[in-house]
């Protein structure tokens, strides 16, 4: 508040609390989170895209428009607005292109087959980037690497070294989450429901057991 404004306050005998921030707690926005932020209709209930139609020249969603007001807060001017989220409910789950890298990182340290924390790998050079478990030996190392597609899409994918032999059902230990592959091929894509699979399965362990469980492999 400015020293004026506190003046004035005094003047009229409004006291006015100090305090001080001591804490700001930053995190990703949960489900539950975007939900409620969405844009609701007059009556009150959020209306969720499933068209992207309703993404033009929507008013109840981004900044105020040039003329008029806009019809999530009021607002006549861009500058008053801090914008407005839309939830978008998708056929399927895709990777989050800012949170991709990151997750890439997070599934790097994971076992794929029981979940448990892998150790980093000492070796050098090309090498290096695929780390193995100390409890899955029959998993060769693997490394999960970011894929840009053409269309600026990025997902991941799970590769093996090149001197492993691939045969069939190399990939079966990832079944456990729902897809099943019977490519004889280095790469693997993992989709992110697959992914989105993994994620639950590792906090239910937490949860149960307040450590990375192991899962069967079998
Ligand atoms: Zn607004
Ligand atoms: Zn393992």
């Amino acid at each position: 508040m400015a020293d004026d404004d506190l003046a004035a306050a005094a003047a009229t005998g409004l006291h006015i609390l100090e305090g001080s921030i001591r804490r700001i707690k930053l995190s990703v926005a949960s489900n539950e989170e975007i939900l409620k932020a969405q844009p609701v209709d007059a009556l009150g209930k959020p209306f969720p895209i499933t068209q992207c139609s309703q993404l033009q020249d929507n008013p109840s969603l981004g900044l105020p428009l040039q003329v008029g007001s806009f019809e999530s807060c009021g607002a006549t001017q861009i500058d008053k607005c801090e914008g407005h989220f839309g939830f978008i409910e998708l056929p399927a789950p895709i990777y989050h292109p800012s949170h991709v890298a990151e997750l890439g990182k997070i599934l790097n340290i994971i076992c794929l087959c029981c979940l448990r924390l892998k150790k980093p790998n000492k070796g050098t050079g090309k090498e290096r980037k695929f780390t193995s478990c100390s409890y899955c030996h029959d998993i060769p190392p693997l490394c999960v690497t970011q894929v840009k597609k053409s269309n600026g899409a990025r997902s991941l994918e799970l590769k093996a070294p090149l001197k492993e032999v691939v045969g069939d059902g190399f990939w079966s230990f990832l079944d456990q989450f729902g897809f099943h592959t019977r490519r004889t091929c280095h790469r693997r894509p993992l989709h992110p429901k697959e992914v989105q699979n993994v994620m639950r399965k590792i906090s239910e362990c937490y949860k149960q057991f307040g450590v990375a469980c192991a899962h069967s492999t079998g």
